[in-house]
Protein backbone atom coordinates (compact mmCIF):
# COMPACT_ATOMS: atom_id res chain seq x y z
CA UNK A 1 0.00 0.00 0.00
CA UNK A 2 1.24 3.42 -0.54
CA UNK A 3 -0.07 7.04 -0.26
CA UNK A 4 0.27 9.39 -3.61
CA UNK A 5 0.46 12.91 -3.71
CA UNK A 6 -2.39 14.79 -4.19
CA UNK A 7 -2.27 16.92 -7.43
CA UNK A 8 -3.16 20.76 -6.67
CA UNK A 9 -5.28 23.44 -9.17
CA UNK A 10 -3.62 24.72 -11.65
CA UNK A 11 -1.74 21.11 -12.44
CA UNK A 12 -2.64 20.77 -16.14
CA UNK A 13 -3.42 16.93 -15.34
CA UNK A 14 -6.65 18.29 -13.97
CA UNK A 15 -7.64 19.61 -16.68
CA UNK A 16 -7.20 16.76 -19.30
CA UNK A 17 -9.87 14.39 -20.47
CA UNK A 18 -9.43 10.98 -19.20
CA UNK A 19 -9.02 7.71 -21.45
CA UNK A 20 -11.01 4.73 -20.65
CA UNK A 21 -10.04 1.61 -18.90
CA UNK A 22 -10.52 -1.39 -21.29
CA UNK A 23 -8.46 -4.22 -19.15
CA UNK A 24 -8.52 -3.82 -15.39
CA UNK A 25 -5.08 -5.14 -14.29
CA UNK A 26 -3.31 -6.17 -11.39
CA UNK A 27 -1.91 -2.66 -11.65
CA UNK A 28 -4.76 -1.16 -11.49
CA UNK A 29 -6.26 -2.52 -8.82
CA UNK A 30 -3.26 -1.57 -6.81
CA UNK A 31 -3.63 1.78 -7.82
CA UNK A 32 -7.39 1.61 -7.00
CA UNK A 33 -6.38 0.15 -3.56
CA UNK A 34 -3.71 3.41 -2.88
CA UNK A 35 -6.14 5.66 -3.89
CA UNK A 36 -9.08 4.26 -1.37
CA UNK A 37 -5.53 4.28 1.36
CA UNK A 38 -4.68 8.06 -0.11
CA UNK A 39 -8.59 9.06 0.32
CA UNK A 40 -8.59 7.72 4.28
CA UNK A 41 -5.46 9.57 4.88
CA UNK A 42 -6.43 12.76 3.20
CA UNK A 43 -9.29 12.58 5.03
CA UNK A 44 -11.73 12.60 2.09
CA UNK A 45 -15.23 11.13 0.23
CA UNK A 46 -14.05 10.89 -2.92
CA UNK A 47 -10.84 10.47 -4.90
CA UNK A 48 -10.38 10.60 -8.96
CA UNK A 49 -7.76 9.33 -10.81
CA UNK A 50 -6.46 12.76 -12.43
CA UNK A 51 -5.66 13.81 -9.24
CA UNK A 52 -3.10 11.62 -8.44
CA UNK A 53 -1.85 12.32 -11.73
CA UNK A 54 -2.96 9.41 -13.55
CA UNK A 55 -5.64 10.52 -16.76
CA UNK A 56 -7.43 7.25 -16.76
CA UNK A 57 -11.46 6.65 -16.00
CA UNK A 58 -11.20 5.74 -12.21
CA UNK A 59 -12.64 6.65 -8.85
CA UNK A 60 -12.59 5.72 -5.04
CA UNK A 61 -15.52 6.78 -3.29
CA UNK A 62 -16.64 6.36 0.70
CA UNK A 63 -18.78 8.95 2.35
CA UNK A 64 -19.22 6.79 5.27
CA UNK A 65 -18.40 9.19 8.53
CA UNK A 66 -15.21 8.49 9.81
CA UNK A 67 -15.18 6.67 13.28
CA UNK A 68 -18.92 7.04 13.07
CA UNK A 69 -20.12 4.01 10.58
CA UNK A 70 -18.62 1.06 8.85
CA UNK A 71 -16.05 2.05 6.00
CA UNK A 72 -18.46 2.22 3.00
CA UNK A 73 -15.41 2.19 -0.09
CA UNK A 74 -16.34 1.98 -3.59
CA UNK A 75 -13.85 1.39 -6.55
CA UNK A 76 -15.62 2.33 -9.98
CA UNK A 77 -13.80 1.79 -13.12
CA UNK A 78 -15.18 3.96 -16.42
CA UNK A 79 -18.30 5.29 -14.09
CA UNK A 80 -20.87 6.59 -15.98
CA UNK A 81 -24.00 8.48 -14.16
CA UNK A 82 -27.56 9.53 -15.03
CA UNK A 83 -30.10 11.70 -13.22
CA UNK A 84 -33.12 10.06 -12.12
CA UNK A 85 -36.49 11.18 -13.93
CA UNK A 86 -37.74 13.20 -10.60
CA UNK A 87 -34.45 14.22 -9.33
CA UNK A 88 -34.20 17.95 -8.32
CA UNK A 89 -31.66 20.37 -8.33
CA UNK A 90 -29.95 20.57 -4.93
CA UNK A 91 -27.71 23.42 -3.64
CA UNK A 92 -24.34 21.89 -1.35
CA UNK A 93 -20.97 23.77 -0.17
CA UNK A 94 -18.98 21.76 -2.18
CA UNK A 95 -15.07 20.96 -1.53
CA UNK A 96 -12.04 19.63 -3.33
CA UNK A 97 -8.96 17.26 -2.54
CA UNK A 98 -7.24 19.63 -5.57
CA UNK A 99 -8.63 23.06 -4.51
CA UNK A 100 -7.87 23.28 -0.53
CA UNK A 101 -9.57 25.55 1.82
CA UNK A 102 -12.13 26.44 -0.42
CA UNK A 103 -15.43 25.19 -0.04
CA UNK A 104 -18.54 26.80 -2.77
CA UNK A 105 -22.55 25.97 -3.39
CA UNK A 106 -22.70 24.02 -6.56
CA UNK A 107 -26.44 22.96 -7.77
CA UNK A 108 -26.69 19.54 -9.09
CA UNK A 109 -29.15 16.88 -9.38
CA UNK A 110 -30.33 15.18 -6.04
CA UNK A 111 -30.89 11.75 -7.05
CA UNK A 112 -28.86 9.43 -9.61
CA UNK A 113 -27.49 6.01 -11.11
CA UNK A 114 -24.70 5.13 -11.49
CA UNK A 115 -23.19 2.40 -14.04
CA UNK A 116 -19.52 1.20 -13.59
CA UNK A 117 -17.13 -1.52 -13.55
CA UNK A 118 -16.33 -3.03 -10.12
CA UNK A 119 -12.49 -4.08 -8.99
CA UNK A 120 -13.54 -7.69 -10.51
CA UNK A 121 -14.47 -6.37 -13.45
CA UNK A 122 -18.08 -6.98 -12.81
CA UNK A 123 -20.56 -4.37 -14.17
CA UNK A 124 -22.52 -2.40 -11.58
CA UNK A 125 -25.62 -0.56 -11.29
CA UNK A 126 -26.84 1.85 -8.46
CA UNK A 127 -30.14 3.19 -8.81
CA UNK A 128 -31.25 6.38 -6.69
CA UNK A 129 -28.01 7.10 -5.25
CA UNK A 130 -28.38 10.09 -2.78
CA UNK A 131 -27.09 12.45 -0.29
CA UNK A 132 -23.42 12.76 0.12
CA UNK A 133 -23.16 9.74 -2.57
CA UNK A 134 -24.95 11.36 -5.35
CA UNK A 135 -23.02 14.39 -4.90
CA UNK A 136 -19.52 12.37 -4.87
CA UNK A 137 -20.35 10.50 -8.16
CA UNK A 138 -21.15 12.97 -10.19
CA UNK A 139 -17.91 15.45 -8.87
CA UNK A 140 -15.75 12.54 -9.15
CA UNK A 141 -16.95 12.11 -12.80
CA UNK A 142 -16.24 15.39 -13.46
CA UNK A 143 -12.55 15.06 -12.72
CA UNK A 144 -12.39 12.19 -15.49
CA UNK A 145 -13.59 15.11 -17.98
CA UNK A 146 -10.83 18.02 -16.68
CA UNK A 147 -13.83 19.60 -15.35
CA UNK A 148 -13.42 21.05 -11.47
CA UNK A 149 -16.42 22.07 -8.80
CA UNK A 150 -14.29 25.72 -9.06
CA UNK A 151 -15.89 25.80 -13.06
CA UNK A 152 -19.53 25.53 -11.68
CA UNK A 153 -19.59 27.94 -8.73
CA UNK A 154 -21.50 31.30 -9.08
CA UNK A 155 -20.09 34.47 -10.46
CA UNK A 156 -20.35 35.94 -7.25
CA UNK A 157 -18.54 33.10 -5.44
CA UNK A 158 -16.10 33.05 -8.38
CA UNK A 159 -15.20 36.80 -8.05
CA UNK A 160 -14.81 36.23 -4.13
CA UNK A 161 -12.43 33.35 -4.97
CA UNK A 162 -10.66 34.62 -7.81
CA UNK A 163 -7.52 35.70 -6.40
CA UNK A 164 -7.39 32.71 -4.02
CA UNK A 165 -7.42 30.02 -7.22
CA UNK A 166 -4.60 32.36 -9.05
CA UNK A 167 -2.35 32.03 -5.98
CA UNK A 168 -2.91 28.69 -5.98
CA UNK A 169 -2.40 27.81 -9.79
CA UNK A 170 0.82 30.13 -9.75
CA UNK A 171 1.87 28.20 -7.14
CA UNK A 172 1.24 24.97 -8.47
CA UNK A 173 3.16 25.63 -11.55
CA UNK A 174 6.06 27.04 -9.43
CA UNK A 175 6.28 24.11 -8.11
CA UNK A 176 6.18 21.92 -11.57
CA UNK A 177 8.87 24.05 -13.18
CA UNK A 178 10.92 23.40 -10.34
CA UNK A 179 10.56 19.53 -10.22
CA UNK A 180 11.15 19.38 -14.11
CA UNK A 181 15.01 21.19 -13.71
ZN1 LIG B 1 -12.43 16.87 -6.38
Amino acid sequence: MALLPIRIYGDPVLRKKSEPITEITPELRQLARDMLETLYDAPGCGLAAPQIGKNIRLVVIDTAIPDEEEPRPYIMFNPEWEPEEDAKPCDYDEGCLSVPDLFCNVVRPDRVTVRFFDINGEPQEIKNCEGLFARCIQHEVDHLNGDLFVDKISTSDRTLNQSKLRKMAKETQEKIKKNKR
